[in-house]
């Protein structure tokens, strides 16, 4: 994940507010955010970035508790 220079928007469907971060696009739409960019890095304002963060945040949490419920 990656900086963001200045005057770049956020790729997510019907936003304006500016990028702070990229990220791949697979890990956006992974979290529920819609684009319709075809890159394979979209472009993320702060507080779609945020909602990125927390839907992996829950993912990983799932997978723990999987391999945990394993062993
Ligand atoms: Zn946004």
């Amino acid at each position: 994940m990656g900086k963001v220079s200045k005057g770049i928007k956020c790729s997510a469907e019907s936003c304006v507010n500016p990028a702070v971060r990229s990220v791949p696009i697979d890990q956006a739409r992974e979290a529920g955010i819609r684009t319709s960019s075809t890159q394979r890095r979209i472009y993320l304002c702060e507080s779609h970035y945020k909602a990125l963060k927390k839907a992996r945040r829950k993912e990983e949490r799932l997978e723990r508790w999987r391999w945990a419920s394993q062993g």
